[in-house]
């Protein structure tokens, strides 16, 4: 039995999303909101102008049979704006669900989550509107579309998918409940009293990429929101304060952008969003402009923005630091950042499951500043609010010596216990941890380093590839025995697709290399084409006589990494 115990005589109150833009307009109202928006224009706002907005769409939403509380699921397909910000703040803060999607997946993905999470309502960016039409008669709990828009841009979107085809801008314009943005929240107060909500209520929903099987849904709740968005914003995490100007490469559609619009909101600082174009220039010269002092974003965007710098011979003005993640920064990308610009590069690691940020390296003031130059290329200590370990395949916890290597399992308050739509049964058990999927070493100082990962899948320029997708693609071709696809460093997208197929031998008669021909591989190609995107296509396509096999008939996908794992992409490979 529970002993009795004395009580602490404070105040409590649950942590939630509303209080982060109350504290925001209160406290930081004339900090600027900047937006790039997909034609190149730049948008301005503030907190103080973003929370009355933020108004106006929670009543809107209510008055759209959203009730308070109802944990009704909103989705959002756009790319990183000010609308989107809104959108952030205003769903949770009256009790509904926040469910980003990324516009990027393949369409019968995107149709699968939307279906599975029964969202109601979708706001979507204008530009996107033809990939809106594509999903539409799929869809059975759409009951709203509302383009993050003005009516006046809206028209001239819907007119220029006409001009394109005729039958494309009939199904735009007849996507069910059209509606632009700023006609859907313009009759509405833009004053609000926050409602009380249960700090354990869900909050936001964002879905993994399917390593195995179908995606799967990961449901934030505010209190793990709050609390990560607190942690993340420490100065060993990223740092944050009044006197940043912080820019999110890391999209919104994915894991909360790091919690960084939460962050933001939390110490009040001045946000740049910038929209889909994030190449190279692009990049810096809104950094340059806007006085960015940090940015995150995986890998890929920062070797776009290292060539620019190079090429300009100087970094954006202001910029002091780059946290980076998501994928594996090679210490070749991350050392210039700090050798030829000066500028801090803290490498973090993190899941959709882990909120995302798990860990972030940063020195300790017992660090030598010899160790401190080679920091970034560990993956760095676990927050407060998180607790790492790496176990071996019975489960026992390896020493953390900097050698031994184990999957790195984590628990935390941020960290999912169980799937969205998936029985209560499945729950890791309380005091449980949460297994990664990672494989890691920690050193003494309690550094972690991601050394590989159980799963196969490839993540290319921050985005995963299902190796499983390809193979089953590959295969529809009649000359297609067997297809594996694995993973090959990539010096721009960090890892793109090679893929291994046994053909076809009819006669059982064995095959030489020459004997596939190139007009096979475009065969082979163009079959898959038609099942996956263009931008998961292959980078190479090898024959080989036979695949390897575990002991119990299984694909070993490890020994053909190890194989190829010196393998380089022919210089005229797409991409
Ligand atoms: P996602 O849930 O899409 O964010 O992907 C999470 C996975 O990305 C992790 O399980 C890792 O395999 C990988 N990942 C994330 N951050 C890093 C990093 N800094 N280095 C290497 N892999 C990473």
């Amino acid at each position: 039995m529970q002993k009795a115990f004395l009580s602490g005589l404070m105040m409590e109150q649950p942590l939630l999303v509303s209080q982060i833009l109350s504290h925001a307009q209160r406290c930081h109202a004339p900090t600027e909101i900047v937006s790039r928006l997909w034609s190149g224009e730049i948008v301005r706002t503030t907190w103080g102008q973003m929370a009355l907005r933020a108004a106006q769409l929670a009543h809107a939403l209510q008055a759209a049979g959203c009730d308070v509380g109802c944990g009704k699921r909103i989705a959002t397909l756009a790319w990183n704006g000010s609308r989107h910000l809104e959108l952030y703040y205003a769903v949770p803060g009256i009790g509904a669900v926040l469910h980003t999607l990324n516009p990027r997946l393949f369409q019968p993905q995107l149709i699968f989550i939307i279906q599975h999470a029964e969202d109601e309502i979708i706001f979507v960016d204008p530009h996107l509107l033809p990939l809106a039409s594509d999903l539409a008669p799929h869809l059975r709990s759409v009951k709203k579309w509302v383009v993050l828009c003005d009516a006046l841009q809206l028209s001239a979107n819907l007119a220029q998918c006409s001009a394109q085809n005729h039958s494309l801008g009939l199904a735009c314009a007849s996507l069910k409940g059209l509606q632009d943005y700023e006609s859907f929240i313009a009759l509405h107060s833009d004053q609000i009293t926050w409602p009380d909500l249960p700090e354990q209520m869900a909050c936001g929903l964002c879905y993994t990429s399917g390593t195995t099987g179908d995606p799967k849904g990961v449901l934030y709740s505010h209190r793990s929101t709050v609390l990560h968005a607190l942690a993340s914003a420490l100065p060993d995490v990223k740092n944050l304060s009044a006197r940043d100007a912080a820019l999110p490469v890391v999209p919104m559609f994915h894991v909360n952008a790091w919690g960084l619009p939460y962050s933001a909101g939390i110490v009040g600082c001045k946000l740049i969003l910038p929209g889909p174009r994030v190449d190279g220039e692009s990049l810096f010269e809104l950094l340059d402009l806007e006085g960015a002092t940090l940015t995150v974003g995986v890998p890929t965007i920062w070797m776009l923005l290292l060539e620019t710098m190079r090429q300009y011979g100087r970094k954006p003005a202001k910029l002091s630091r780059i946290s980076v993640g998501g994928a594996a920064c090679p210490p070749a990308l991350s050392d210039p950042f700090i050798q030829e610009f000066g500028i801090e590069v803290n490498h973090g690691w993190g899941m959709t499951e882990t909120s995302p940020v798990g860990s972030l390296s940063k020195p300790r003031n017992t660090t030598s500043p010899i160790a401190a130059n080679t920091l970034h290329h560990r993956h760095g200590r676990p927050l407060f609010g998180v607790q790492m370990e790496i176990v071996d395949e019975q489960g026992e916890t390896l020493p953390h010596d900097g050698k031994a290597t184990g999957e790195l399992i984590i628990k935390g308050h941020w960290i999912a216990k169980n799937y969205y739509g998936q029985p209560r049964k499945n729950d890791i058990p309380s005091g449980g941890w949460f297994h990664t999927g990672d494989v890691a070493n920690m050193d003494s100082e309690e550094n972690m380093q991601i050394t590989d990962r159980t799963k196969d899948m490839i993540k290319s320029g921050g985005e995963w590839i299902s190796s499983i997708a390809l193979e089953n693609a590959a295969m529809r071709h009649p000359e297609v025995q067997e297809a594996a696809a694995i993973a090959i460093a990539h010096p721009k997208w960090g890892e793109r697709p090679l893929l291994l197929l046994v053909r076809k031998k009819g006669d059982g008669a064995s095959l030489s290399l020459e004997d596939t021909d190139p007009t096979l591989i475009q065969g082979i190609l163009a079959t898959m084409a038609e099942q996956v995107v263009s931008w998961w296509l292959p980078n190479a396509v090898i024959f080989v006589q036979s695949l390897p096999r575990t002991a119990t008939g299984k694909l070993s996908k490890i020994t053909l990494r190890d194989q190829y794992r010196d393998f380089t992409f022919p210089p005229e490979s797409p991409q």
